[in-house]
């Protein structure tokens, strides 16, 4: 499937529902509270979407039970918001966002965190170890923000880590730390890369004594202009290719990133690399089905970033 903005659902509320009602539940509409089948869809126009359980009793919608379900945005708006953040590359400003969808700036805002709270769903799907026997897993660090430029008044903010674990010719899961030691780096490396990986990194010291832990361990000098040796086996340049998306985006896009919520933009970006392979559509689909059973991790009196 491959459907571009002009398509219905993105334009039509019934149709926009109809649709998430038939990916939710391809087999018939199911209680999000019991679990019962036994349901009846009510009509109307004041109870369009709306089912009641027969069982207990409760009223849902396809909303419920996802990160849609406190939102007052209409369908087709989410769908369409959905869609043009699984299909940009660099990410989506929220002031782009509300002005390309028609919705206010915090608005947007909250949109955007919401499906950024659905990428993280999408990719928690794909949660066990990364590697394995004769895969190769790459781990490298970068650092966003804390630019002095147009801070000439004042101190210029503290740069914020991102550390990137990236396997060969596969998935990315990248993870804002508040330092980066060879403890905290030790703790996300050995939890989500498989011991039987070989591990490639930078000559960082922080990752001298993790790498015995691993089947093997190659350190590239990246100052050397060692990037690719060993016809071309040791080198690092997944990790740095998603690094090179991931740091214009945040560039290009994001321009600051909020230490709160840098985890959030580290799933979009996971999500969308994970994806790479996928058309948008079928992209969007993921993070939509990543939406369900999610909650909201972080408290509406945030402050709402620029
Ligand atoms: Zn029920």
């Amino acid at each position: 499937m491959n459907l571009n903005i002009t398509n219905p659902i993105f334009h039509d509320e019934a149709k926009a529902i109809a649709h998430l009602e038939g990916s939710r539940w391809p087999d018939g509409a199911t209680c999000p509270h019991c679990g019962s089948d036994h349901v009846t869809k009510m009509g109307g126009k004041t109870q369009a979407g709306m089912f009641l359980c027969n069982d207990c009793r409760d009223k849902f919608t396809v909303r419920t039970g996802s990160v849609m379900e406190r939102s007052h945005v209409p369908l087709h708006k989410w769908l369409l918001a959905t869609h043009i953040m699984a299909a940009s590359k660099k990410g989506m400003s929220a002031a782009q966002m509300a002005r390309m969808i028609g919705v206010t700036y915090k608005t947007a805002w909250f949109l955007c965190h919401r499906i950024r709270e659905a990428m993280e769903g999408a990719n928690a799907a794909d949660s066990g170890p990364m590697g394995g026997k004769n895969e190769v897993v790459e781990a490298d660090e970068t650092y966003v923000g804390g630019k002095a430029r147009n801070r000439a008044t004042r101190k210029p903010a503290k740069k914020k880590a991102v550390v990137a674990l990236v396997q060969r010719d596969g998935k990315a899961r990248s993870f804002h730390v508040a330092n980066v030691n060879a403890k905290d780096v030790r703790a996300l490396v050995v939890t989500n890369i498989d011991r039987a990986s070989t591990l490639m990194t930078d000559e960082s010291p922080i990752y001298y004594r993790m790498g015995k832990e691993f089947a093997s361990h190659y350190a590239v000098n990246h100052n050397a202009k060692e990037f690719v040796t060993y016809g071309g086996f040791k080198h690092s340049n997944t990790a740095e290719n998603f690094f090179s998306i991931f740091k214009r985006g945040v560039i290009g896009t994001y321009h600051h990133m909020s230490e709160a919520h840098l985890g959030r933009y580290c799933a979009e970006f996971d999500l969308r690399y994970n994806t790479r392979e996928l058309s948008d559509s079928d992209r969007a689909s993921e993070i939509i089905k990543g939406g369900i059973g999610r909650r909201l991790t972080y408290r509406r009196t945030d402050t709402v970033a620029a």
